[in-house]
Parts: structure tokens; sequence; C-alpha cells
């Protein structure tokens, strides 16, 4: 059965698009530790990041680059954390989360955003790709 994520990459759920290019999706995390928290995903559907073969993890790291650097152009934040973790959904994601402190780190606290606030953070990240 297609991930969750897989049904994101495929539109056939909605999701607060960022990027997208030929291998590689972005979108803003629904349940972020913070503003603008956002997945960055391999069409691929593979499990476990270290399953993703060389050249699709490269990939995926050089898009996620991107898609960070203009994140954090786009939120206030001390720095954009990057983390490969969860248990939750079998399909590599890579966690883009901008710090303002380690508690933003930690998948703990969770911050409710708006519809209108998650289409004005997704806007304001896609202005600076
Ligand atoms: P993990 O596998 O990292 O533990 O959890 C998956 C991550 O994907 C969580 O941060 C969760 O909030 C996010 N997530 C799960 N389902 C959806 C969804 O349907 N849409 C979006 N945008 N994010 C999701």
């Amino acid at each position: 059965m297609a991930s969750i994520f897989t049904k994101i990459i495929n539109g056939d759920i909605p999701s607060y698009k960022i990027a997208e290019d030929e291998y590689n999706f972005a979108f803003l995390d629904i349940n972020p530790n913070a503003k603008g928290h956002t997945l960055c995903v391999p069409k691929k559907e593979v499990d476990k990041i270290m399953d993703l073969d060389e050249e699709s993890y490269m990939r995926l790291m050089a898009f996620s680059r991107k898609v960070g650097v203009a994140l954090e152009k786009a939120v206030p934040c001390k720095r954009v954390g990057m983390s490969v973790i969860g248990l939750e959904v079998p399909h590599v994601h890579v966690h883009l989360i901008p710090l303002q402190s380690m508690a933003n780190a930690t998948f703990q606290h969770k911050e409710e955003l708006t519809k209108e606030e998650f289409e004005a953070v997704a806007e304001a990240i896609r202005a600076h790709l």
C-alpha cells in the first residue's frame, strides 16, 4: 500500500507544498515542532534512509539543503536543524526544523497553526527558493 507521503506526492492527499524536483518533494509537516517545520521526501518509496542508494541519498541531501537555505531566510530562527528520525511513517523523510531552542528539536513541543498560517509560511519559504 502506498505510504501517506506517496499519497501526498501524488496529490491524493492535500499538503502545503514547498518544492518538488524529479526525485524529491518537500511539504510542511502537519504537526510541526515549530512554524516552518518541513519534510523532504524522496519520490521513490523507501522505508529507511540507510537503504537509499547513494545517488538517491545525495540527491535528497542536496534538495534538503536547498529547501533548508530558503527556510532559514523565511522563518526567523537561530538556525535550521535537520534530522532523519521517527518510526511512524515508513517512507524516508528529512525533518527541517527552525530552531529557537533545543525544545524545538525534541518532538515533544508541538505548535498549532491555522490554515492561513500554514499557507503564509509555505508561501514565504517558496519565495526564497
Ligand atoms: P515520524 O515517522 O517522523 O515519527 O513521523 C512522521 C512525520 O510526518 C510527523 O512529524 C508527522 O507530523 C508528519 N505527518 C504524518 N502524517 C502527515 C500528513 O498526512 N501530512 C503531513 N503534512 N505530515 C504528516
